[in-house]
């Protein structure tokens, strides 16, 4: 069978220092990622074994300031050095500025180009819609890529399927977006993951909540955050297909320092797991995950027009 991937994107986590300030030097915040990499999640781990692969890697590409949401989700989505392209890191949405770099390198785009079928599970509603009509929002990088790639959202229809994800896992916030339906288990919505990664190439699911925990310095709200990540994590793995290999990471450190509000220059983990997980090993920094996710899938482009610059 073809190799296929799953991205798990999530805003804010980095490798930071142990100590009270870092939800994650406590083992018992992720319990089943600690163990399958046999530490906790902190600068300089690493972990490298046939199927699992464990390391840090650069957020801050070469730009100064501190790493944004915008420029390191396009970096992340593209391969394209964003806060570069910029001149600098740009928080938030990803408004005309960096549309020409996801237009152009879109990870969902070019694997469709490359003869591959790809998805985003998270469960959108009417009312983000209408908030972007009436310009109360603007487009995520998650959004413009999956509409740059001319592809559906996953509605209240699919979610009623099991066939898409809240970008809280458990769709608690959902009702708050005037989403009428009963939350899930962290694990049910693991199972919908990796049930998503066994029917296309490439399966794309975000979650913010651990950025929120870092802005609000809140212990609490980090750990529990944290451990529901854990939660979906451990069921996608216990659910993958053979063929399938989940690639976590994220654009930024922010939940691993709770003694500033800010995002943090600190390394993300690059966590991925499966047959391909060895082939990310070269990976140094956000502009490695598409270039690797893309050859990895081992798909054919389809005629030599179609290969994006
Ligand atoms: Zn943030």
């Amino acid at each position: 069978m073809r190799p296929s991937a799953v991205l798990l994107f999530l805003d804010g986590v980095g490798l930071g220092t142990a100590g009270a300030h870092n939800p994650l030097s406590q083992t018992n915040t992720m319990p089943f990622v600690t163990q399958l990499v046999g530490q906790p999640l902190l600068a300089e781990a690493q972990h490298q074994s046939r199927h699992c692969l464990l390391k840090p890697i650069d957020a801050t590409l070469q730009v100064p300031g501190l790493p944004q949401s915008a420029t390191g989700q396009t970096t992340i989505y593209t391969g394209r050095n964003a806060p570069q392209y910029l001149g600098r890191h740009q928080t938030a949405f990803a408004n005309g500025s960096l549309r020409p770099l996801i237009e152009a390198s879109g990870l969902l785009k070019q694997v469709l180009h490359q003869g591959g079928t790809a998805t985003l599970a998270n469960l959108y509603s009417p009312a983000y819609f209408e908030a972007i009509a009436n310009r109360r929002l603007r487009y995520s990088v998650g959004t413009l890529l999956n509409l740059t790639a001319g592809l559906t959202f996953r509605m209240q229809y699919e979610y009623e399927q099991g066939a898409a994800i809240f970008w809280d896992i458990t769709g608690e916030f959902a009702a708050s977006r005037g989403i009428a339906h009963p939350p899930i288990s962290a694990q049910a919505a693991g199972v919908r993951l990796a049930n998503l990664g066994r029917q296309y190439s490439l399966t794309l699911f975000e979650c913010y909540l651990p950025d929120f925990a870092g802005h609000a310095q809140n212990l609490e709200q980090a750990q529990q955050c944290l451990r529901r990540i854990d939660r979906l994590i451990q069921a996608t793995v216990e659910h993958l297909s053979a063929e399938v290999t989940l690639v976590i990471t994220s654009d930024h450190g922010n939940v691993e320092d709770l003694s500033t509000k800010r995002h943090t220059l600190n390394a993300v983990p690059l966590l991925v797991i499966g047959p391909q997980a060895p082939a990310f090993s070269a990976v140094a920094d956000l502009t490695g995950i598409t270039p690797k996710l893309l050859e990895s899938l081992q798909l054919q482009p389809r005629s030599a027009d179609c290969r994006l610059s």
